[in-house]
């Protein structure tokens, strides 16, 4: 059977270790425990769509080591397809996070395996993109990747998500074969010179969609998101949650509105429900850790 929603993204393990203060050039300070946390965008979405119930495949690459193990593992235990799970020659790809005193973190990302998903893969993959309802990219993968991927998903008559994270100037062919594209203020900002991420987002969409997208969908943190159609643009507001972690939250939001939309919601009623599991995943502390495992476990 056809996949619902396939992700075409990163797989990455997450290395966590807390700091009361981040050492100069040359220093060195000791940390906390180190934690590690399956992760990566691509990961992240695809754990978050099949955890819902939703038919998900993820296209994507690890190393022969311990940390790709993990990835597989997470992956597996949501009921992802790892038919397209490529092993490669090259380190599992990781996130070096440190978290100082106040929350504040910094994060620096090895992308290993990642960087060596390519477009021969893609053309192996060519079945399982063009027979999916909703096909998910992010930017932690190559460029040259996604777009391919994007044009054969699009071809075969999947519709294009992207979320456009972390920020990158991408061609306009691939915003053109967007519907969504799914920003936040910054990223959204990033793609426009002549706006900033204070502007009204309803202006940012407007100037967004005049990059190509069919229609574009703004996460405005605990404000929700703002959606924007030919026909309309909307404001869908979160509910209201005590926020713990926000880690990931907008993976998790990509994630249930790709499968809401494969399973024919339209782009606001997607949203609805895709604000509802984004403000699940800031209630508790992770990524993976803290999606929900069914709709009765969502606010609102
Ligand atoms: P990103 O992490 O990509 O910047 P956002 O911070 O906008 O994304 O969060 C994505 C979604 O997660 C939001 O649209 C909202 O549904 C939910 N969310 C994030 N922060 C909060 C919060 N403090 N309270 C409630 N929901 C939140």
């Amino acid at each position: 059977m056809s996949h619902e929603v396939v992700v075409v993204g990163s797989v990455n393990a997450d290395l966590v270790v807390g700091v009361d203060r981040w050492p100069g050039p040359g220093e060195t300070v000791l940390g906390s425990d180190l934690a590690t946390h399956p992760g990566g965008k691509g990961a992240n979405q695809a754990v978050a769509a099949a955890r819902l119930g939703g038919r998900v495949a993820l296209l994507g690459r690890i190393g022969g080591d311990g940390h790709g193990d993990l990835l597989r593992g997470s992956l597996a235990d949501a009921g992802v397809d790892l038919a397209h799970l490529l092993v490669t020659d090259a380190p599992t790809g990781v996130a070096l996070i440190t978290v100082g005193p106040d929350g504040d973190n910094t994060i620096i990302v090895s992308p290993g395996a990642n960087a060596h998903l390519s477009e021969d893969d893609v053309a192996a993959a060519r079945d399982l993109l063009a027979g999916a309802t909703v096909v998910s990219f992010q930017l932690e993968v190559p460029r040259p990747t996604v777009l391919a991927a994007a044009r054969t998903a699009a071809g075969g008559g999947a519709r294009v998500v992207l979320n456009l994270s972390p920020a990158a100037l991408v061609p306009d062919e691939l915003l053109g074969l967007c519907d969504p594209l799914v920003v936040n203020e910054h990223e959204a900002a990033f793609l426009l010179p002549d706006h900033s991420a204070e502007d009204d987002p309803a202006a940012l969409a407007a100037a967004l969609r005049e990059r190509g997208p069919r229609s574009v969908v703004i996460t405005l943190g605990a404000d929700g998101a703002l959606v924007a159609t030919g026909e309309e643009t909307q404001v869908v507001p979160s509910p209201k949650v005590n926020p713990v972690d926000t880690t990931g939250a907008g993976d998790a939001f990509t994630a249930a509105l790709c499968l809401r939309l494969a399973r024919g919601d339209d782009l606001v009623t997607a949203a609805r429900f895709a604000v509802r599991v984004g403000a699940a995943a800031v209630r508790k502390a992770g990524a993976q850790s803290s999606y929900p495992t069914g709709v009765d476990e969502l606010p609102g």
